[in-house]
């Protein structure tokens, strides 16, 4: 209901009722908006309040710190983000309270957009006063709060640090040198403590982040490997939509996270590859399907056991953890039939705990009501007095029946009723024509129209009894409830070992899964550079078509860009593709779509794909190619992987080519990563001629009856055509549009390839190409940020102080053009 009550700046202020049952609805959609609620509970009593009852604020509900199961999305995690900025410096803190973990990590300030795009943040924390740029534009819709500066105080971030973890000094967690990071994550667990108006003690640890633990991968990297959203935003078909077939979320959220965090540790990969072939030696997979089903019937330990930490569970997330802890012996069971340290490492984690399954199994009913109000929440048996309260209530009806026998003797009357209403209470009914009969002590209640209610002193006193009795087991369960969950407290550090058990073993059974179902296999780590793949295939897209080509791929020391020719269609983005989220898949733990694969050291991936005007951002396709572009040949080192796909396309024909080759000549020479390069510009291939490090693929198709059949197999050398006018063809462009191409086209040959522009560009005796292939200046100003080439041509010792104030204004004002 919408309503409006007096006003505010001489407007309505606003006002909407809505059930108060209904309310998580309403919740969700409010928080889904970016707006946080607070939760206000009436405390005082209205039976002793004069005027209105005191009212307090309970909670708040805010996108960031979501824990309620109706509010959560049970398939990714919600992070609450602190950002902290000093000059270049960038602390960072998030902290998912649904699950208690804290990380925190420090960077450079350049990596910001890098960061908030892999961690994804519902909302955003900074000090009040800091003037982060583009935090807005880069928050991807989460809303940016503005909370304290000193919440950000090192040295008070600290020191409530270690109060709040109770321990020394911070250097058991790795974090003593860290100073930004220190105060981003004091802001997130003070507003995580402020709107939860409860302790967060599940928060027990602060991981410190290294650089370097996982394959570093740009925002475009992430979007256009289509990991967990395609290009449009949708779902599926992701690579996440085709790997999880997880039994439960916990296991579903570690995979998401698991895609966006490759790790470069080889000890923890060989672990989850070691554990995923245990699965696979086992006879048939009868372990492996015994236990995805034994884990379907898990619940959410990590969520419930954080609602516990707030004190917010609920009942039947306690009667779903008993029936998950009974679950363990079996899983364990299971577990000790396979081999590997990893598996063996999890099954240590799931011995069960006697004592906290006896606790739960002793206090809570075997299906315990939904809401502790109604009651029906603790078993009987676990509380002398509550059972006697409820004792009283389950005599009621024998009694009653009872007393209705007796006073149908007594007064003579046999159509005499004991009833009870909710108004009224209990009382004796009796017609109108029989009322002159009744005994004296009868008192009258009510009188109907054709009858009579009484009370007797006798049903007066049950009364009384009977309701406090109903009155008393509710206030008698609540404290129980109260008294379990502080039982449950100690046991918060077991459950989430339990929760992080359950979680990466559902994770490899996945993986074990998803890799006898989609013929999969392990990887091999090397420690030579290279990528060696033999019968690699893209996985979404096999997923997509009736009959997908499996392809090689060899990048070696002496063999480091390999430039992909052939017609548009052909499946050059695809092959691209295949290989990165092969080498993707191998860092994750997961064995990988090919016959064999062999992967030499990786840092880092890259891709710079498909043309996508980001118009929101205000910049043109060739701006954002360029930018992206720039960004990998900053970045880009002998360890990583990158993938260029049709680079230069978005400007003239001679802009482009001459940008392409230059790019690929700096990839080649000084980051001498390893390369993929697709591209149209058949004049590239001549790299691979005078560059020993470069190879030429192509992709083929042949022309069948006027029609283009497309192999998808990749070989060895250059295209020899193009097949423009072919793929036209296919897509339906108008008959007489392809027959005047074809006229012009053999008009273009017919003038002779000598005359060819494109051609000439690159003939070695040419001298109008000579600007484009000569060395240095030219390459290094493509790539050279304006900023750099003006500070280049400053000669400090030279500049007066006014004349530096001067040169740092323009610096400021290029960057801002
Ligand atoms: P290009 O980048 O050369 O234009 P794509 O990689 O986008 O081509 O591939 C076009 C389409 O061809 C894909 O959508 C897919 O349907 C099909 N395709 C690509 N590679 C293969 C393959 N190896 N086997 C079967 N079909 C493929």
């Amino acid at each position: 209901t919408l309503t409006t009550r007096g006003a505010s700046n001489g407007e309505p202020i606003k006002m909407a009722g809505v059930p108060y049952h209904a309310v998580e609805q309403y919740l969700a959609r409010l928080v889904k908006q970016g707006e946080s609620v607070a939760i206000c509970e009436q405390i005082g009593d209205p039976a002793t309040s004069k005027g209105p009852v005191e009212r307090k604020v309970m909670r708040i509900v805010t996108p960031g710190t979501l824990t309620d199961s109706a509010l959560l999305d049970d398939k990714r995690e919600n992070l609450l983000l602190a950002v902290a900025r000093n000059r270049n410096q960038l602390g960072l803190a998030w902290l998912a309270l649904a699950s208690g973990r804290l990380t925190a990590l420090e960077t450079q300030a350049a990596n910001l957009p890098i960061e908030l795009e892999r961690l994804r943040p519902s909302e955003i924390l900074i000090a009040d006063g800091s003037d982060i740029t583009a935090l807005e534009q880069l928050s991807n819709g989460a809303p940016v709060k503005r909370v304290p500066p000193w919440q950000f105080e090192t040295d008070t971030a600290r020191r409530n640090l270690i109060r709040h973890f109770g321990v020394h000094d911070l250097s058991g967690f790795g974090a003593a040198e860290l100073t930004l990071a220190l105060g981003a994550a004091n802001a997130v667990l003070d507003y995580a403590r402020a709107t939860q108006g409860a302790a967060i003690s599940h928060v027990r640890a602060l991981v410190v982040e290294q650089q370097g633990v996982h394959v570093r991968m740009d925002p475009a990297t992430r979007r256009n490997l289509e990991l967990t959203e395609t290009l449009r935003g949708e779902a599926s078909p992701t690579l996440l939509s085709l790997m999880d077939t997880c039994a439960t979320s916990m296991g579903s959220r570690l995979l998401r996270h698991a895609l966006h965090h490759p790790l470069t540790d080889r000890t923890l990969l060989a672990a989850r590859h070691g554990a995923i072939a245990a699965f696979q030696v086992s006879d048939a997979h009868a372990p492996l399907r015994e236990l995805r089903e034994l884990l379907k019937q898990c619940v959410d330990v990590e969520r419930i056991t954080a609602r516990l930490a707030l004190k917010s569970a609920r009942p039947r997330d306690l009667s779903g953890l008993r029936d998950t802890l009974a679950l363990l012996p079996q899983i364990s069971g299971v577990l000790a039939g396979t081999a590997g340290t990893q598996l063996a490492a999890i099954r240590e984690a799931l011995t069960p705990r006697a004592d906290l399954a006896t606790l739960l199994k002793s206090a809570v009913r075997d299906e315990p009501s939904s809401v502790l109000r109604e009651g029906g929440v603790i078993a009987d048996g676990f509380d002398a007095e509550l059972d006697e309260l409820r004792a009283i209530q389950t005599n009621c009806g024998e009694f009653l029946l009872e007393l209705e026998t007796r006073e149908k003797a007594r007064s003579g009357i046999p159509n005499l009723k004991v009833e009870y209403n909710r108004v009224h209470g209990f009382y004796i009914e009796v017609t109108r024509a029989q009322s002159d009969k009744v005994p004296d002590d009868y008192r009258r209640r009510q009188t109907l129209k054709n009858a009579e209610r009484y009370i007797t002193p006798e049903l007066k006193t049950f009364e009384d009894k009977a309701l406090s009795a109903q009155e008393r087991a509710l206030a008698r369960e609540k404290l129980l409830y109260e008294k379990l969950l502080d039982d449950l407290a100690p046991h918060i550090p077991t459950l989430q070992t339990v929760a992080g058990a359950l979680a990466e073993l559902d994770l490899l059974a996945t993986f074990a899964e998803r890799a006898s179902a989609l013929d999969w296999n392990a990887p091999q780590f090397s420690t030579e550079s290279g990528i060696e793949i033999e019968a690699g295939r893209h996985p979404v897209v096999q997923s997509q078509v009736d009959n997908f080509i499996a392809n090689d791929a060899r990048l070696a020391d002496t063999r480091r860009m390999l430039l992909i020719t052939g017609p548009n269609m052909g499946g050059k983005s695809t092959y691209m593709r295949q290989v990165a989220l092969i080498t993707l898949l191998a860092h994750v733990g997961s064995y990988v779509p090919a016959t064999s694969a062999r992967i030499g050291p990786i840092d880092q991936i890259f891709t710079r794909i498909g043309a996508a005007d980001d118009l929101a951002g205000g910049r043109s396709t060739f701006m954002v190619e360029m930018t992206e572009a720039a960004y990998i040949l900053h970045h880009a080192t002998p360890n990583s992987l990158v993938l260029m796909d049709e680079i230069g396309r978005g400007t003239s024909t001679y802009d482009g080519l001459a940008l392409a080759w230059a790019i690929a000549r700096h990839l080649l020479e000084k980051c001498r990563c390893l390369t993929l390069f697709a591209t149209h510009y058949f004049e590239l291939t001549e790299l691979a001629v005078r560059y020993r490090e470069a190879a030429n693929v192509h992709l083929d198709a042949v022309e069948h009856k006027d029609r283009i059949v497309f192999l998808h197999s990749v070989e060895e050398g250059p295209a020899n055509r193009s097949y423009g006018l072919q793929v036209a063809q296919l897509a339906g462009v108008p008959g007489v549009v392809i027959r005047a191409a074809q006229r012009h086209l053999q008009e273009l040959e017919a003038r002779g390839a000598a005359h060819n522009p494109q051609a000439d560009l690159f003939a070695p005796s040419s001298s109008s190409a000579s600007s484009i292939t000569a060395p240095e200046p030219e390459l290094a100003s493509i790539v050279e940020h304006p900023v750099i080439t003006q500070l280049r041509a400053a000669d400090p010792d030279a500049l007066t102080p006014r004349d530096a104030l001067e040169l740092l204004y323009q610096l400021r004002l290029s960057i801002d053009k």
